[in-house]
């Protein structure tokens, strides 16, 4: 069963598509019912003026487009779908973040990207939060919905040690699980591993609400296949339209 969801609630999205494609359904199915969803993206700032060769590589798929700007448009697009708003803290995505030495990147390579943090980055969490807190009130009643980080993103461990800390704060919180990344088997392995001791809760949604989400996702223009989200959803709910989040034990 579902339980109720205080209101108001914050989906903290690391990137411009976490939110809507781990929670999209149940975003559009909050804001239906009345309750106040905000979105926060977090690493949506501009690149600095150097760019890491992978960065490099990254960006010449887009040609002259800013992809900063590009990507702002198609989240606009994706959230006036599901109906909620969205606030930008504007951190630098972890392809852009230099060494403070200012000579090297701190994730110049993929496996750094899904491997662990920069030493330099220990303390970013609680200036994430205090990005946070600079933008919108949060109260004790203020749910928090992060990710788990299945998949390892260094941008996704970030968001999620953040929440943790949130947690420890009192707030309630709770753990969305990481889509695409969660559809392998690896990553409902590493799911597994870390919703441990965490209590499940399934979302159940009606069809319009995943039609909506599908909707949305496709308005990120990503290559990932769109059947991929619903056979997910309906792989843990018994053939039914559902999400599903990870509540810390109490
Ligand atoms: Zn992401």
């Amino acid at each position: 069963m579902e339980a109720a969801l205080p209101s108001p609630c914050l989906v903290i999205s690391p990137h411009r598509d976490d939110a809507c494609f781990s929670l999209g359904g149940a975003i559009h199915r909050w804001q239906e019912l009345g309750r106040e969803v905000t979105v926060v993206n977090l690493f949506t700032g501009h690149p600095g003026p150097l760019l890491s060769p992978q960065a490099e590589a990254y960006h010449q798929r887009f040609g002259a487009l800013d992809l900063t700007e590009l990507r702002r448009q198609r989240d606009q697009e994706a959230l006036a779908i599901l109906g909620v708003s969205s606030i930008d803290l504007n951190h630098q995505d972890c392809l852009y973040r230099l060494r403070a030495d200012g000579v090297g990147w701190r994730y110049p390579e993929p496996e750094h990207i899904f491997g662990s943090l920069h030493p330099e980055e220990s303390s970013l969490p609680r200036a994430l939060i205090a990005s946070l807190r600079s933008r919108i009130h949060l109260t004790e009643t203020t749910l928090v919905l992060a990710p788990l980080a299945v998949g390892n993103h260094v941008d996704h461990q970030l968001a999620h040690r953040m929440a943790q800390l949130l947690a420890e704060e009192g707030l309630p919180v709770a753990f969305y699980e990481d889509a695409p990344y969660v559809f392998s088997p690896r990553g409902a392995e590493e799911l597994t591993r870390r919703s441990s001791g965490m209590k499940a809760e399934v979302l159940r949604l009606e069809q319009r609400h995943m039609e909506s989400k599908r909707k949305a996702i496709g308005a990120y223009r990503s290559p990932v296949p769109i059947e991929a989200f619903a056979a997910y959803s309906q792989s843990f709910a018994g053939g039914h339209a559902a999400e599903r989040i990870w509540r810390l034990p109490t």
